[in-house]
């Protein structure tokens, strides 16, 4: 084998990176940088889309700076999803800043739709929840922000792209406009079931099909880089949103298996494989990825407030200096001695959806020291997980047995083994954490034959640690109630006395 390595690019919300894996999928260098955010109004997230690909371009020059172009064997793309860009074909100059995943300036319109009774069709076609978070509002409210907006996207005079197109429009100077079935099923413009994009939601968000991206699968070659910009053409072989891209990474490409990333929020998606599950539960149904001709699907819940729950005991009631120290802090006491903590700081999400419920500390005491309310927190976190974990479980009328897991707060084994306990479920840590970036490496070396299949890919997946269930039922059912009580009495907080 000449080629001695994969890069994956991973466009993330806060930074783009790059980062460098040899054939045992190991890290053996990364490059970072940050980039601007900006917030033109309360509820509004924009970014440069300049500063997206140069960020990018220049973290993937520095590595390739180190490692030699004729080294690496393909480059694997992951990003942030939903993010939307619109730009001119002819020069490749963005039309408006990209209006990011968390933007909620088309919330009116989208409850609009609701009273039009719009919700389950387009669950039905998309997986989605009706929500100003995906792509479809955002694109719509940039054409209609531009003179002339339809007209010119119906000429075939812009391209509309989720951050991957975007980064690959570049990579290949105007080359290739295409997505995968991955980012494009959080569109709400994409069909999940035939992975067309849909006229009938194309013709009611007035979005021409003219200025949408080919649709790939998501391990093949769509294009190669430009010589220009990496000396020598690489082929581009792998896309993914991040969370698909961390769900293979993290090999669940079994139906059942289910991954959690414990960061900032938590974000949970279980593989379901060939079949869309419909869920009853307000999850989303997503797709996973298209290998091979072979489209996975999965069903995913995020939670707002995780790992900043501890942020915010950090920052906010200063309890600690580092988020590491919340674990022996927590540990120096058995229990909560009857504290329960609902993180819904910034509301709940999945499955709740209580956009005006806020956080809550029940049960406190005199007794209560911030130990027990740190240990709450982190019970809050994995109460949380496994109101997701028994949704999932409804849908697929079965119970995963194991949560592999990856995310900055996993480091954090106390967690871990509460999260055994309260979901009764196997949680497991692989050794590379960085299973977004593995995943993106995965697909772009399967599609160029750097891997052979995915049976060898499994193999050298390494395990770092796995914690088991070892606390008593009975106990557990209880608490499991107060923490149910304290979800309610949490929920509808802020609008209380409208
Ligand atoms: P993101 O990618 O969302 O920025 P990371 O995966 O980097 O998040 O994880 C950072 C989050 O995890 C922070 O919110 C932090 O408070 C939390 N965290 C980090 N280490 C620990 C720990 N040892 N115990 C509990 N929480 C932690």
């Amino acid at each position: 084998m000449n080629s001695n390595y994969i890069i994956a690019l991973d466009q993330g919300t806060t930074s783009s990176r790059a980062i460098v894996f040899d054939h045992g999928g190991n890290i053996v260098d990364t490059a970072q940088q940050e980039f601007a955010q900006h917030y033109p109004q309360s509820g509004w997230v924009e970014h440069d889309p300049q500063d997206i690909w140069k960020s990018q371009l220049d973290v993937l020059q520095t590595c390739l700076s180190k490692y030699k172009p004729e080294h690496i064997a393909a480059i694997g793309i992951t990003n942030q999803r939903e993010t939307t860009l619109v730009w001119e074909r002819a020069t490749g100059e963005a039309v408006h800043r990209a209006i990011v995943w968390q933007d909620r300036r088309t919330a009116a319109y989208c409850d609009q739709l609701k009273q039009e009774g719009w919700t389950e069709k387009i669950q039905a076609k998309t997986g989605l929840i009706l929500d100003a978070y995906f792509s479809a509002t955002k694109c719509k409210y940039i054409l209609d922000q531009i003179e002339n907006g339809y007209e010119r996207a119906q000429n075939g005079e812009l391209c509309f792209g989720t951050v991957d197109s975007w980064i690959i429009f570049n990579l290949t100077e105007g080359k290739v406009h295409t997505t995968d079935c991955s980012n494009a099923s959080r569109t709400m413009l994409f069909n999940i079931h035939d992975l067309t994009w849909d006229n009938e939601l194309l013709e009611l968000f007035g979005i021409p099909h003219q200025m949408l991206p080919s649709i790939s699968e998501s391990s093949e070659i769509v294009g190669y880089t430009s010589v220009k910009l990496s000396q020598k053409e690489i082929p581009i072989a792998g896309i993914a949103g991040d969370q698909q891209a961390a769900l293979f990474g993290q090999m669940c490409t079994e139906p059942g298996m289910m991954k959690n990333t414990y960061g900032t929020g938590c974000f949970m998606i279980a593989n379901t494989g060939s079949e869309v599950i419909s869920s009853k539960n307000q999850l989303l149904s997503t797709v996973a990825w298209k290998i091979g001709g072979q489209v996975s699907y999965g069903l995913e819940g995020s939670i707002f407030v995780a790992g900043a729950a501890i942020q915010w005991l950090r920052d906010g009631l200063a309890f600690f200096d580092d988020a590491k120290e919340s674990e022996a802090l927590a540990s120096s006491v058995e229990d909560t001695d009857g504290v329960y903590f609902v993180p819904a700081l910034t509301g709940l999400a999945a499955p709740h959806w209580n956009q005006y419920a806020r956080g809550a500390i029940l049960g406190i005491s005199r007794g209560t020291t911030k130990a027990h309310i740190t240990r709450a927190a982190l019970e809050g976190i994995a109460f949380q997980v496994n109101d997701v974990i028994e949704s999932i479980a409804e849908d697929l009328g079965d119970r995963p047995t194991e949560l592999r897991v990856d995310g900055g707060a996993t480091h954090n084994n106390l967690l871990m083994q509460i999260q055994s306990d309260l979901a009764s479920i196997k949680v497991v840590r692989p050794k590379v954490l960085e299973t977004t970036a593995l995943g993106a490496a995965y697909l772009a070396g399967l599609a160029v034959g750097y891997w052979s299949d995915i049976e060898s890919l499994k193999k050298q997946w390494q395990l770092d640690q796995t914690f088991t269930i070892n606390k008593d039922h009975e106990a557990i059912t209880k608490r499991k109630e107060y923490w149910n009580e304290a979800v309610k009495r949490s929920m509808n907080w802020s609008n209380t006395g409208d």
